[in-house]
C-alpha cells in the first residue's frame, strides 16, 4: 500500500512538475532517467573512453594514482572519465544539476550507475558507505550536500549502511585553480573527522562525484586509516581521464 501511494505521488509529482534532461533539458517521459536518449547515447559512448593508465575502459578501470595508493585506497570504481574541456557533455550535465538541484531522477539515476561500477569492481561486501563532504559555502548556498545525497542513495542502492564520517572546516576554499600541491594542503587542512569517528576494524566505500588528483578522497582514506579502518574502496562518477 505505502509503496502504492508512493508510486501514484511520484506520477502526480512528474506530472506537475516534468522532469528535464540534465543535459539538455528536452523534457523526459519519465523519470527513471537522466538524459534523454540522445544524451544517454553519448554519455554510454563515454564510459566506454579507455583509462590512459590501464587502456580498460573507463567504467571498468578501477586503477589508482600514486597520492591514493599512498592513502590506502588501491581500488576505485569509476562511471565514466572527466574531461574538464567537455563542458557541455551529459557527464558533466548530470554532475553540475545535482550540485545545484536536488532533483531525485538525477540523484537515483547516477546512484545506479555508480552502484553498478561498485558490482563491477567486485561489490563492497561489509564496508560502510560515506563521502567527501562539500565546502560548507556551498552547502549553504544551494542547501543541501550533493555528496551526501548521492551516498546515501549509493547505500540504498548496494543494501550498505551509511554513515557521515566527515566534515569541512569553514575556512575550506574552492579547490579548483589550486596546483596539485596546494590542493593537497587545502584537503588536508580543511577535511576533519566528525566528533567521537572510530573506524577500528571496519572498511568503507568513500564516494564523491568527480576525481581529479586524488586529494580530498586520499584525505578522509588518511583520517579512516589513522582511526583504525581496515579496508578502504572508492567510487566516483567522473575521473580524470
Ligand atoms: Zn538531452
Ligand atoms: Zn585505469
Amino acid at each position: 500500500m505505502k509503496n502504492k501511494l508512493k508510486k501514484a505521488l511520484a506520477k502526480l509529482l512528474d506530472g506537475l512538475f516534468p522532469p528535464k534532461c540534465a543535459c539538455c533539458g528536452a523534457l523526459l517521459s519519465s523519470s527513471v532517467s537522466a538524459f534523454c536518449p540522445d544524451c544517454y547515447r553519448e554519455f554510454a559512448a563515454a564510459r566506454l573512453l579507455p583509462c590512459r593508465h590501464c587502456g580498460k575502459e573507463t567504467m571498468h578501470c578501477t586503477c589508482c594514482n600514486d597520492t591514493l595508493v599512498a592513502s590506502g585506497i588501491y581500488r576505485v570504481a569509476k562511471v565514466c572519465p572527466y574531461y574538464p574541456e567537455r563542458d557541455a557533455s551529459p557527464e558533466l550535465g548530470l554532475i553540475f544539476a545535482m550540485k545545484r538541484k536536488n532533483v531525485k531522477a538525477y540523484f537515483r539515476f547516477a546512484a545506479r550507475e555508480m552502484a553498478a561500477a561498485v558490482r563491477r569492481m567486485g561489490g563492497a561486501d561489509g564496508s560502510t558507505v560515506t563521502f567527501v563532504p562539500r565546502r560548507p559555502s556551498s552547502v549553504s548556498l544551494y542547501g543541501f550536500d550533493h555528496a551526501r545525497v548521492l551516498a546515501l542513495m549509493i547505500a540504498e542502492e548496494l543494501d550498505l549502511p551509511f554513515e557521515e564520517t566527515f566534515y569541512r572546516s569553514a575556512g575550506a576554499s574552492e579547490q579548483k585553480g589550486l596546483t596539485r600541491k596546494e590542493r593537497r594542503k587545502n584537503a588536508s587542512s580543511t577535511i576533519l573527522p566528525v566528533n567521537g569517528l572510530t573506524a577500528t576494524g571496519k572498511r568503507y566505500l568513500i564516494c564523491d562525484d568527480i576525481l581529479t588528483t586524488g586529494s580530498s578522497l586520499s584525505s578522509c582514506a588518511s583520517i579512516l586509516t589513522a582511526l583504525g579502518a581496515t579496508e578502504l574502496r572508492a567510487v566516483v562518477f567522473a575521473a580524470r581521464g
